[in-house]
C-alpha cells in the first residue's frame, strides 16, 4: 500500500519529493500550478528533470497532480467553461511532463440548475480532455474527486460518477477517485 500526502512545491516542483521523503511517504500529490489561478506555472526544465530523478531516488510510487480549484465544468459562463477545459488540458500536459500518474480535479457546481442539466456540458468537456490525452499520448489518468454535494457540487455519489462516463473509447483512462 502506498501512503502519502499533499505537499508544497514551494521552491520548485522537485522540492515536493524532498518533502514527501522527509515524512516517510511513498505517494505524493502536488499542485502543478497555483490552485487559485488559471495560468499554468512555467516549470523550469531542470526542475522537471530533477523531480523525476529525485522521485526515483526516493522510491515514490505514485504522483498525482491536483488541478486548479477554479475549474467548473458546470459553469454557465462560457468563458469560465472554456478556461476550465483548457486548465484541465494544461494540467494533464504538466502532469505528463513530470511523470505523474494522474490529474485529480473537482467537477465544480451546477449552480442550481440541477445535476442532469450540467451533465450536457460536463460529458463533452471530459471527452475533449480525454481526446487530447489520447492524441498526445499523455499518460496521466483523469481523476474526478468526489464532493459532498454542497452548493450544487457534483459527483456527490459514486453512482453519479459512473453515469458521467462517456460510453466511448475516449473514456479510457478515466476513473473516479476513491472515497
Ligand atoms: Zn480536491
Amino acid at each position: 500500500m502506498l501512503l502519502g500526502a499533499h505537499v508544497s512545491t514551494s521552491g520548485g516542483i522537485d522540492k515536493a519529493i524532498d518533502r514527501i521523503e522527509s515524512i516517510g511517504g511513498d505517494a505524493v500529490q502536488v499542485f502543478s500550478q497555483s490552485p487559485r489561478a488559471w495560468r499554468p506555472t512555467d516549470h523550469k526544465p531542470e526542475a522537471v528533470e530533477r523531480f523525476k530523478e529525485r522521485r526515483a531516488e526516493a522510491g515514490v510510487g505514485s504522483v498525482v497532480c491536483h488541478a486548479t480549484y477554479l475549474i467548473n465544468l458546470g459553469a454557465t459562463d462560457d468563458v469560465i467553461y472554456h478556461k476550465s477545459v483548457n486548465a484541465l488540458k494544461e494540467t494533464m500536459e504538466t502532469a505528463h511532463a513530470i511523470g505523474s500518474e494522474g490529474v485529480v480535479f473537482h467537477l465544480g457546481s451546477h449552480l442550481g440548475r440541477g445535476f442532469d442539466q450540467a451533465m450536457h456540458q460536463v460529458i463533452p468537456a471530459l471527452q475533449v480532455v480525454l481526446g487530447e490525452r489520447d492524441r498526445h499520448s499523455l499518460d496521466p489518468w483523469l481523476l474526478i474527486e468526489n464532493a459532498a454535494g454542497h452548493e450544487g457540487t457534483r459527483t456527490s455519489a459514486r453512482a453519479r460518477s459512473a453515469s458521467a462516463w462517456p460510453p466511448s473509447s475516449d473514456a479510457r483512462g478515466c476513473r473516479s477517485s476513491p472515497r
